[in-house]
C-alpha cells in the first residue's frame, strides 16, 4: 500500500478553520482487522461546537452566500481535485478506520470526488424561475442559502456520506458543521484538510467528532442552525426529527433499512445470484440498502438456495488490504456482538443456519472482528431477525408462490429504503417495483448508485431525498419576488 499510520490525521479536530485539540471526551479509532490503534482523537466539547458555530456564522456572512456561482463552483472543483489526488491516502485512512476493503474505500473516495464535481456543475447550471405572469408584475422565485447547516453522518461509508451533504450545502452558499460518527472520525478530518488546501474560506467547514449526545444534540438544537441533514439509525433520526419540530426546522433523514430482494423463476439466475450476494454481503452487510430479506419463487427455491449457499461459502473472507478479499471485518467488537445476538435470536425463533452463523477461526481471523457471511431459513415473518436491521452479513430467505404474495411479504416491514427485483418480465418488474414501498428499486441489479439519481427512503427509512439536481435546492430557502410593472398606485388606496 505504501502508507503507514503516519499518514492518518493527527488527533486534532477542525473548529472554524483552526486545528486544535478538542476539549471533549477522547475518541479511540482502531483498525478492525487487528484492533491496533489508529489515533486517539480529542473530541469536540460543547464550547468547541459553540465556537465553530460562531465562526461559521461570521464566515458565511462574510460573502460565501453572496459569492457568484462560478466562484463557489471553483472551490468545489478544487476540493474534488484534492480528493482525487489523495484517493490512495483517503482509502487507506478509511480502511484503517472502518475495516472496509481498500477496493471499496477507493470507490467511495472516487465517488466523493465525483460528488463535489457534480454539485459544482449543478450550481453553475441551475436556473432560477420567472413564474408565469398573472398580474402587472414580474414574478421571480429565487433560492437563497439557509446559512448554517449541520451534517451528521454514520460510520459505514463516511467519505461518501460526508461528501453527499457537504458538497451541496457548500455549493448552496452555506457554512457546514460536520459531525462524523465516533467509530470513524478520521476520514472527515482528512476531508477538512483537503478543503482547507483547496482554499475554502476559513470557518465555512468545521469537522467535529464527538459524542452524539453532546455534539450531535447541539448541532440540532442550537438556534443558529437552520437545517440538519442526518444519515444514521432510525431511532436517533426520530429523536432529531422531534427536536427539529420544536424549532420548526427542516431536516432530511436517511435512515435504516430491511430491504427485500425478489427472485422470480423466470429471472436470469446468474444475474440474480450475483445481485443477491453483492446486495447483502458486500461491505460485510454494513450497508443501509443491504438486501437482507430474500424471497425466491417456490419452483426454483431449492435449486437457487443450493447455488446461493455454495457461492456464499466460497466468498473470500479476509484482510481488508488484500485485493482478493470480498468480506472484510465488521467495524467494531460491539457491533459484532450485536450481529451475533441477532443470529442467536433467529435460531431461538426456529431459524435454520444454512451458511455461516459463526466467526471464522485461524490466526488472521482471531486478531480481527470477523464474521462469516450467514444465511438463515425457515423463520416466521414476525421474527426479530426478519423485521429489524442487522447491519451485518446476515441474509434471511423465504419461498413465495405468486406476485400477490411476494408484494405482501415485501411490504410487511416498517422500513422502506430499497428493493431488488430479478425477472426477465419487465412489466412484471415495474409492477412489483411500483407496489413495494421503497425509495429505490433495482431491477436485475442491486446496490448501484449514481449521484445524479435522488436517494432516500419511505416509511421508517427516512424523510427527504439527497443527490440529483434538486439536492442543491434542498440546502436553500426559496423566496418569491413580485416586481410592479404597472406603475399605478393600488386602487384600494384611492390615491391619485
Ligand atoms: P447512529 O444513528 O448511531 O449514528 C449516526 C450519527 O448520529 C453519528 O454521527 C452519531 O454520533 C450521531 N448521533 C448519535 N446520537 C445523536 C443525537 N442524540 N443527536 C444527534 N446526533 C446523534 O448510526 P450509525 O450506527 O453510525 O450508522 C448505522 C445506521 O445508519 C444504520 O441504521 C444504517 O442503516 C444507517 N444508514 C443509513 C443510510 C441511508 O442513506 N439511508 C446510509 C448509511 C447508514
Amino acid at each position: 500500500m505504501g502508507f503507514d499510520t503516519d499518514v492518518l490525521p493527527s488527533g486534532e479536530i477542525f473548529v472554524g478553520g483552526e486545528w486544535m485539540r478538542g476539549r471533549g471526551a477522547d475518541i479511540i479509532s482502531t483498525f478492525p482487522a487487528d484492533r491496533s490503534l489508529n489515533r486517539v482523537v480529542a473530541g469536540a466539547s460543547a464550547e468547541d461546537v459553540e465556537s465553530a458555530i460562531d465562526r461559521a456564522a461570521t464566515a458565511q456572512a462574510a460573502g460565501w452566500g453572496e459569492a457568484k456561482a462560478q466562484e463557489r463552483a471553483a472551490v468545489l472543483h478544487r476540493i474534488s481535485d484534492g480528493i482525487a489526488a489523495a484517493v490512495d491516502r483517503i482509502s487507506f485512512i478509511q480502511t484503517r478506520d472502518t475495516g472496509k476493503t481498500l477496493t471499496e474505500t477507493r470507490a467511495l473516495a472516487m465517488s466523493a470526488a465525483g460528488t463535489f464535481r457534480y454539485f459544482a456543475s449543478v450550481l453553475e447550471t441551475a436556473d432560477e424561475d420567472a413564474t408565469v405572469r398573472r398580474a402587472d408584475t414580474l414574478t421571480l422565485s429565487l433560492h437563497e442559502p439557509i446559512g448554517l447547516v449541520s451534517a451528521i453522518t454514520p460510520w459505514n461509508s463516511p467519505i461518501a456520506s460526508d461528501a453527499q451533504k457537504v458538497a451541496p450545502a457548500l455549493a448552496a452558499g452555506n457554512a457546514v458543521l460536520l459531525k462524523p460518527a465516533s467509530w470513524s472520525p478520521l476520514v472527515g478530518l482528512e476531508l477538512a484538510r483537503i478543503a482547507e488546501a483547496a482554499g475554502l474560506p476559513k470557518g465555512l467547514l468545521s469537522v467535529l467528532p464527538g459524542a452524539g449526545s453532546i455534539v450531535g444534540e447541539m448541532l440540532v438544537t442550537h438556534p443558529a442552525i437552520g437545517r440538519v441533514s442526518f444519515t444514521g439509525g432510525t431511532s436517533v433520526g426520530r429523536g432529531i426529527a422531534r427536536k427539529a419540530a420544536e424549532k420548526l426546522m427542516p431536516v432530511s433523514l436517511e435512515l435504516g433499512g430491511k430491504s427485500p430482494t425478489i427472485v422470480f423463476a423466470d429471472a436470469d439466475l446468474d444475474l440474480a445470484l450475483a445481485g443477491v450476494l453483492f446486495g447483502i454481503f458486500s461491505s460485510t452487510g454494513q450497508s443501509c440498502i443491504a438486501g437482507s430479506r430474500l424471497y425466491v419463487e417456490r419452483s426454483i427455491y431449492e435449486r437457487f438456495l443450493d447455488r446461493l449457499v455454495k457461492a456464499t461459502e466460497a466468498l473470500v473472507v479476509g484482510h481488508p488490504f488484500d485485493a482478493a478479499t470480498q468480506v472484510a471485518p465488521l467495524v467494531h467488537d460491539d457491533h459484532r456482538a450485536s450481529v451475533e445476538a441477532f443470529v442467536a435470536s433467529g435460531i431461538a425463533d426456529g431459524g435454520e443456519v444454512l451458511a455461516g452463523g459463526a466467526r471464522p477461526t485461524g490466526n488472521l481471523y482471531d486478531r480481527g472482528v470477523y464474521y462469516l457471511p450467514t444465511i438463515v431459513a425457515g423463520l416466521p415473518a414476525s421474527a426479530h431477525l426478519v423485521r429489524e436491521e442487522v447491519f451485518g452479513p446476515v441474509l434471511t430467505v423465504f419461498p413465495f408462490d405468486d406476485e400477490e404474495e411476494v408484494v405482501r411479504l415485501g411490504n410487511d416491514n416498517h422500513y422502506g429504503l430499497a428493493c431488488g427485483v430479478f425477472t426477465r418480465d419487465t412489466p412484471k418488474a415495474m409492477r412489483v417495483g411500483r407496489r413495494i414501498a421503497s425509495g429505490t428499486v433495482w431491477i436485475n441489479t442491486y446496490k448501484q448508485f449514481s449521484i445524479s439519481t435522488p436517494f432516500g427512503g419511505v416509511k421508517e427509512s427516512g424523510v427527504g431525498r439527497e443527490k440529483g439536481r434538486n439536492g442543491l435546492f434542498a440546502y436553500m430557502n426559496q423566496k418569491s419576488y413580485y416586481l410592479d410593472l404597472g406603475g399605478r398606485p393600488h386602487p384600494w388606496a384611492r390615491i391619485g
